[in-house]
């Protein structure tokens, strides 16, 4: 960073470069692997805490804090391919965000060479209280998370643990229509009964594909929806016999799947991964003409969740785009709505039906990315959720952290 800062040249990090908003690649100077900073310390149980290297895999991580009894809880559907400065380098979240909260949640102290080639530590507070300066300034290590490496490089992270659970649950539940799902969604979300760590949605183009997935679960013929929850449990029994209350009680018809014990709950999270993968593929089959895949993350307050979807599907419609796949964190009123455009034309018809309906989440109290971050994709869409006084707000940091403007380039702003 010394020698970048002293002849001016960009630099962008990059950890395993699967973020979908073109956030880890550039065509501007250098591109800075992180992926050989890749240790991870044995578990502080006292502390619970672990530090890990910028390049190591979060799926890693989590595994050896599970070996010492504890949790790391961010769980990116892409945790077995993508790294942890990565994922505190977009605030990267997952299905158990539901109950867990963020990567930020998690990240007790950072070590970053700054523009300037400074390695400098921001360790979190964790004050109860406080009124000195303002807000933004509390904690400087969240100027960090989220900040898609343009505040700079992060070499080390210390990572906060839970105790790990002993039993979960994971519960696939049918209904024959949207409508019947979402209901349930919002039942399983407002429910004093049942207490899931992860609600998540799943159209019929995705059950489709998850049909296809040899992933070996066995979707019931006509169901047309599914929604996946997992809870943690004591007596399983009676956790089962609270869920089925409450599907008897929004839509019964479909025999739910059970997924209990590990091996049953990696088929289920194999299922889920096989839909964002499979659209991937499908998406990079058309590069070639000026296609991709188009992803979105928006997201509203959950109990506009059905109004939101509805309207994505009728703006969808009125461009006539190919049937958008929809699945995702809807406890959280986060979907994925996944396009492929087959060449540059429809991209950017479908990059217009986007934009209305983000236009649409916003007034609904939304936000335009709710995990992916953005990136270069998505920055023109920034202006549509943030007034000039916040992006100058966020312009000044940039300009005090990276005076010269090197670092990740065209990222966010
Ligand atoms: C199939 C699939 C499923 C996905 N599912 C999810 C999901 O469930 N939830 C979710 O949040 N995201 C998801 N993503 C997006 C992506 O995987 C996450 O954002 C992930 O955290 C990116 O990690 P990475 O190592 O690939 O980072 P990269 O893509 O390499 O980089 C991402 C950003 O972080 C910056 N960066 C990387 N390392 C550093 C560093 N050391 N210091 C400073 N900046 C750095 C880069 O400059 C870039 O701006 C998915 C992607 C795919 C392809």
């Amino acid at each position: 960073m010394q020698r970048a800062t002293a002849d001016r040249i960009s630099v962008t990090c990059a950890g395993a470069q699967t973020s979908t908003t073109a956030a880890s690649i550039t065509d501007n100077g250098i591109l800075l692997s992180l992926r050989a900073l890749s240790s991870i310390s044995p578990v502080d149980a006292k502390a619970r805490t672990i530090t890990a290297g910028p390049g190591a895999l979060v799926g890693d991580i989590k595994r050896t804090a599970a070996a010492a009894g504890f949790l790391f809880a961010p769980d990116p559907t892409s945790e077995e391919e993508s790294t942890i400065g990565g994922a505190v380098a977009c605030n990267a979240s997952g299905a158990r965000t539901f109950k867990y909260g963020a990567t930020r949640q998690h990240v007790q102290a950072l070590k970053v060479v700054m523009a300037n080639g400074d390695l400098r530590e921001f360790r979190r507070l964790n004050l109860e209280k406080n009124t000195v300066g303002y807000a933004f300034a509390h904690d400087p290590i969240d100027w960090f998370i989220g900040s898609e490496g343009t505040l700079g490089v992060i070499v080390e992270a210390e990572l906060s643990l839970l105790p790990l659970p002993a039993d979960v649950v994971g519960l696939s539940v049918f209904f024959g229509s949207e409508d019947e799902a979402l209901r349930f969604v919002v039942s399983a979300r407002e429910s004093q009964t049942v207490a899931p760590r992860c609600i998540e949605y799943f159209d019929d183009q995705a059950i489709a594909i998850a049909r296809d997935e040899t992933s070996g679960v066995n979707i019931p013929p006509g169901s047309a929806t599914m929604v996946y929850v997992e809870e943690e449990v004591d007596d399983l029994d009676e956790t089962l016999g609270k869920w089925s209350e409450l599907i008897e009680l929004v839509a019964p018809g479909f025999e739910p799947i059970v997924f209990d014990g590990e091996a049953r709950l990696r088929e289920a999270r194999r299922m889920r991964h096989s839909i964002p993968s499979t659209m991937n593929e499908r998406g990079g089959r058309h590069l070639r003409t000026g296609g991709r895949k188009v992803s979105t993350d928006w997201a509203v307050p959950y109990t506009r969740l059905d109004d939101a979807i509805r309207t994505a599907r009728a703006i969808a419609k009125q461009y006539d785009v190919s049937e958008p796949v929809i699945y995702g964190h809807a406890g959280n009123g986060h979907p994925h709505q996944n396009f492929v455009a087959r060449n540059r034309e429809e991209l950017t018809t479908i990059e217009k039906a986007v934009e209305q309906t983000l236009r649409h989440v916003i007034e609904l109290g939304g936000t335009v990315a709710a995990e992916h971050g953005i990136g270069k994709i998505k920055r023109r869409w920034l202006p549509l959720q943030m007034n000039s006084l916040q992006i100058a707000m966020m312009s000044a940091v940039k300009r005090e952290l990276d005076p010269h403007g090197l670092l990740a380039p065209g990222n966010i702003l």
